[in-house]
């Protein structure tokens, strides 16, 4: 999948899809499934920003109401993962438990269950009683929680590639250090030239480029106001099984689970990072609040050892969704970027609604909340 200038680009292509995060990689993979002829365009390696960079969290609980129908699709496709790219990506059901603090909290996790329960998810209340028999590492500081028992967690460190590896299997032209330095409108559709020069034309254009989603669509006349958000992230020497569950608290500060192998993942708070030059790094302050927070609820962990923290680039949108959907200014372009720090549970079924746009113009899955009209 590494290309080199010495590897000659097609004159011609029907689609371009540009960034290989697992939205990319899953548009690429439906796309060429459904027969079409696509070129990805990697500026890295497959999964080797955000969508590698993650905590792992494959979660519908707390998501805002526009985004429930779009993580609901993805949320269908984690559990067919080892069918569609071979390998489950470490997906595990362990459900998420998002924990309160205070009355007030409880009384917001309430209201969210309503609303989720009225799209046809399952969420229950569990009391603080009921929280310390089924997890009895919990300190009394949660007085409640609801769960979402078909919520969990997978490696984000293999899901893109392997998305990637397949979707190359189906026919994808998948081309790694190759950022697309310049687009324009050619004829009916686009040129698209990469930063050694090479170009290729396109009659359809998905940007699937992250952080950098927004640079791109400048470049056709559209300009979105997307950030960048760096999640502080910290894991643990691995340790006997503990925390069975994925978990959450409601305003965000710690987030935790126990992987496969014993590690226990944490995060909570910001980083820093530039995404000109795609760096990002975690703050030791931010380390230290996140341990402090993670102890007074599971106690027991006093004394394990860190052995890694970092962070990430991801695109930020103002009102924290995607931009997702066909551009309503350049026929032919299609974005799904600047998914809000919350992306990766959406990336599969991202791709599979980009190949329902790009190949029908419509789909079932409702991204009315998400379209790119909003912001223009
Ligand atoms: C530390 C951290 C923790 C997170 N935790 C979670 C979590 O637990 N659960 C969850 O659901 N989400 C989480 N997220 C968010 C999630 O990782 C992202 O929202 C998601 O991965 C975004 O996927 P993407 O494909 O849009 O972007 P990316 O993974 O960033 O992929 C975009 C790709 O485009 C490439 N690209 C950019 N510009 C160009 C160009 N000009 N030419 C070619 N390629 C280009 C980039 O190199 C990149 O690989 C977290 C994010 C971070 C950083």
């Amino acid at each position: 999948m590494i290309d080199s200038v010495k590897n000659p680009l097609p004159s011609r292509v029907e689609i371009v899809v540009m960034g290989g995060g697992t939205a990319g990689c899953s548009a690429a993979l439906h796309l060429a499934q459904a027969g079409r002829k696509v070129v990805l365009f990697e500026q890295r390696l497959c999964g080797g920003m955000a969508s590698g960079q993650n905590y792992g969290g494959v979660r519908q609980q707390g998501r805002l109401e526009v985004e429930l129908p779009l993580s609901f699709r993805s949320r269908e496709l984690w559990d067919k993962m080892e069918k569609i790219v071979g390998n489950d990506c470490g997906f595990r059901r362990t459900g998420h438990l998002k924990l309160a603090r205070t009355p007030e909290q409880i009384a917001s996790l309430e209201e969210w269950a309503v609303m989720a329960r009225r799209h046809g998810l399952t969420v229950t209340m569990v009391t603080g009683n009921e929280l310390r028999t089924q997890h009895p590492y919990l300190s009394e500081e949660a007085c409640g929680a609801s769960f979402c028992p078909t919520d969990g967690s997978a490696n984000p460190r293999v899901t893109a590639p392997q998305w990637a590896r397949a979707a190359e299997k189906a026919g994808a032209d998948v081309r790694e250090y190759c950022p697309v330095r310049a687009l324009e409108r050619e004829g009916g559709g686009f040129r698209v030239t990469l930063a050694d020069g090479r170009s290729t034309c396109c009659d359809v254009l998905v940007n699937t480029a992250g952080a950098w989603g927004a640079g791109l669509a400048a470049q056709l006349g559209e300009s979105y106001p997307e950030g960048t958000l760096h999640p502080n992230m910290n894991v643990s020497e691995p340790m006997a099984p503990v925390i069975s569950a994925n978990f959450g608290v409601c305003g965000g500060d710690i987030y935790f689970r126990q992987t496969g192998r014993g590690n226990i993942i944490f995060g909570g708070g910001r980083g820093v990072g530039d995404r000109d030059r795609l760096w990002s790094r975690p703050l030791a302050e931010v380390n230290l609040r996140q341990a402090r927070a993670m102890l007074r609820l599971v106690p027991g962990l006093a004394g394990i050892n860190l052995i890694r923290s970092w962070s990430g680039i991801d695109g930020m949108m103002p009102d924290e969704s995607p931009v997702f959907g066909a551009s309503p200014t350049v026929p032919g372009l299609f974005h799904a970027f600047g998914f809000s720090g919350h992306g990766f549970q959406l990336g599969p079924g991202a791709g599979a609604v980009l190949c329902d746009l790009v190949i029908r113009g419509e789909t079932p899955t409702d991204i009315s909340g998400l379209l790119p009209k909003r912001f223009l």
